[in-house]
This record gives C-alpha cells, structure tokens and sequence, in this order.
C-alpha cells in the first residue's frame, strides 16, 4: 500500500537504507539519503532531523 511512497532518495532516486529529512526549496519535505544531503546542504535544503 505504501510501495508508492517506497523510501527512494528525492534527488538521486535510489533506493537506501538510511535516509535524512529535509525541506526542499520549495518547502516540501523530503528524504534523503546520505550521499545527497551533502549536496542537498550546498542547495537551499533545510534540515529536520
Ligand atoms: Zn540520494
């Protein structure tokens, strides 16, 4: 039921095992996972948690 909201990173579409949220630019919340929250943080990406 929840396979559509499956835990895929937002940026690189992969699948991951450990996963960050952030807000996006646009103030949508997204998860991350760890290679991209680098990325993410040079971007005008929020961190949650
Ligand atoms: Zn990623």
């Amino acid at each position: 039921m929840f396979r559509i909201f499956s835990s895929k990173c937002a940026i690189c579409k992969r699948k991951s095992s450990l996963y960050r949220l952030y807000k996006d630019p646009k103030g949508k919340k997204v998860k991350l996972c760890l290679e991209c929250t680098v990325y993410a943080e040079r971007r005008a990406y929020l961190k949650l948690k």
